[in-house]
């Protein structure tokens, strides 16, 4: 019987990650399609077939696609294929990489809760935590160094309801201590949840050092070819959310995973057990109510681009690192980030605490971003950003084509200037998204606008 249950149960056999991109979540066989590659399917309602099994989808007590605002099979084979390369036993895929962050961190704050997080996350983000989500009670305590366990410890309070960080931070490539932000996490009975867009599974898994919910935005790495928008909630399936003191929400008594309005009524808790409860109601309430779902035909570009993801990585870490390396030997550049230098050779450096991080946790490399200061002032980012050839000038990550942009004015914009400055994205901060051209024609664009804009 093809697709008869969700994503409840865990994806698959563990396999080694290249074969799993390409084979977790899908068998032509076993789901009984034999089409090889997992197909689209365009259907906004699924056939009920008779009266006894409407009743048993509808009341959950059997589990199976009857409406694509809540599962899609399409979908469906994305979210097992990415819960297994995170190492998780549940995912829900949403229709971007902010309604990921978005239900992620509502899912657990809601309804006065608060959030720990440090200000280095990506723009919207962090404008999210500390200009929105306050509206709907939800507020967020900023730390400086999300890597300072003093710091983080004094910043949780009673009503803290998770910590949230980046792997890897967008565009300082500062990398997270995931192991000890856990520890800190789980000593306060809170989760953490870890956006891991920027290195994807590929790199960095966070459940495997201890994090508790993971979130992509699919739209980069994971998709690869800059042509779907997407996002994933992954689940490790560990942390134990039955505290009703803490996530009220997820003990209350509701209708809609209650057998029948007669007998008692279930809460998330009761109905799928303390590890399920919240991935179940990011499903149940937030994707079937606010309806940010993934469409069939993303998620299928999306399965298409996880097939390469390992190869491109690996491809385009090399080709980061180049880059990387060729801009500490530019006379203009007074500053190159990319914290994956640590497991290259870096001449008169100083160790710095995140290289011990990155030696670490990420052995195969942090990503394929990276940023950089140049000397003189706005007119000189200009004249690089008119300047260059192969790199295209897009607020975008994880393409097969490099891109280029200024993140103080387009994707870091809307984020507040104290927040900005902490974080090193200055007027003269440019970021590159590495791809699959050659490096020596990637060095060779930047060289060319370079000497245009110094001339
Ligand atoms: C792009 C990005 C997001 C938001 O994803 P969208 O798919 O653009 O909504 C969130 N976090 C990080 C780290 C990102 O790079």
């Amino acid at each position: 019987m093809p697709f008869t249950e969700l994503s409840a149960e865990p994806c698959c056999r563990r396999r080694d990650f290249a074969t799993a991109a390409i084979h977790a979540g899908y068998s032509p066989v076993d789901d009984g399609l034999d089409a090889v590659v997992p197909p689209i399917f365009a259907s906004a309602a699924f056939d009920l077939e008779t009266a006894a099994r409407g009743d048993r989808l509808s009341s959950g007590i059997e589990e199976g696609f009857a409406y694509s605002r809540v599962a899609n099979p399409t979908v469906d084979i994305l979210e097992r294929r990415i819960a297994a390369l995170e190492g998780g036993t549940n995912a829900v895929a949403v229709g971007s990489g902010m309604a990921a962050v978005s239900f992620a961190l509502l899912g657990a704050a809601e309804g006065g809760g608060r959030l720990v997080a440090p200000t280095n996350l990506y723009g919207a983000s962090v404008d999210a935590m500390a200009s929105f989500f306050p509206h709907f009670g939800v507020r967020t305590d900023f730390v400086k160094n999300i890597n300072d366990p003093a710091e983080v410890e004094a910043a949780i309070g009673p009503d803290t309801r998770a910590v949230f960080a980046e792997s890897i931070a967008n565009p300082s490539t500062e990398p997270t201590d995931v192991r000890r932000l856990a520890d800190i996490a789980h000593r306060h009975g809170i989760p953490l949840i870890v956006d891991n867009t920027v290195p994807t599974p590929a790199l960095f898994r966070p459940i495997e050092h201890g994090a508790d919910v993971v979130v992509h935005s699919t739209t980069k790495g994971i998709c690869g070819h800059g042509n779907a928008v997407g996002g994933v909630i992954v689940d490790s399936g560990r942390f134990d959310w039955s505290d009703a003191a803490r996530f009220p929400h997820l003990s209350e008594p509701e209708l809609v995973v209650s057998p029948s309005p007669e007998q008692p009524w279930d809460s998330f808790v009761s109905a799928h057990g303390p590890h399920d409860a919240y991935i179940r109601r990011i499903r149940t309430k937030y994707v079937r109510t606010f309806g940010a779902v993934l469409s069939p035909f993303n998620a299928y570009l999306q399965l298409v681009g996880l097939e390469t993801l390992d190869v491109r990585t690996r491809q385009e870490v090399r080709s980061a690192t180049a880059v990387a390396q060729w801009l500490l030997t530019n006379p203009h550049v007074t500053q190159a980030n990319y914290s994956g230098l640590a497991l290259a050779e870096r001449v008169g450096h100083a160790a710095t605490p995140a290289d011990d991080i990155v030696r670490r946790d990420f052995p195969d490399g942090v990503g394929t971003i990276l940023s950089f200061e140049v000397e003189g002032g706005r007119d000189v980012v200009d004249r690089i950003l008119d300047g260059v050839e192969v790199f295209t000038y897009v607020p975008n990550i994880g393409d097969v084509r490099s891109m280029i942009v200024d993140p103080a004015r387009i994707t870091h914009r809307e984020v507040h200037p104290d927040h900005r400055a902490a974080n090193g994205v200055t007027d003269t901060l440019i970021r590159l998204s590495i791809g699959l051209e050659s490096p020596a024609d990637l060095i060779a664009d930047l060289s060319q606008a370079f000497e245009h804009a110094y001339r």
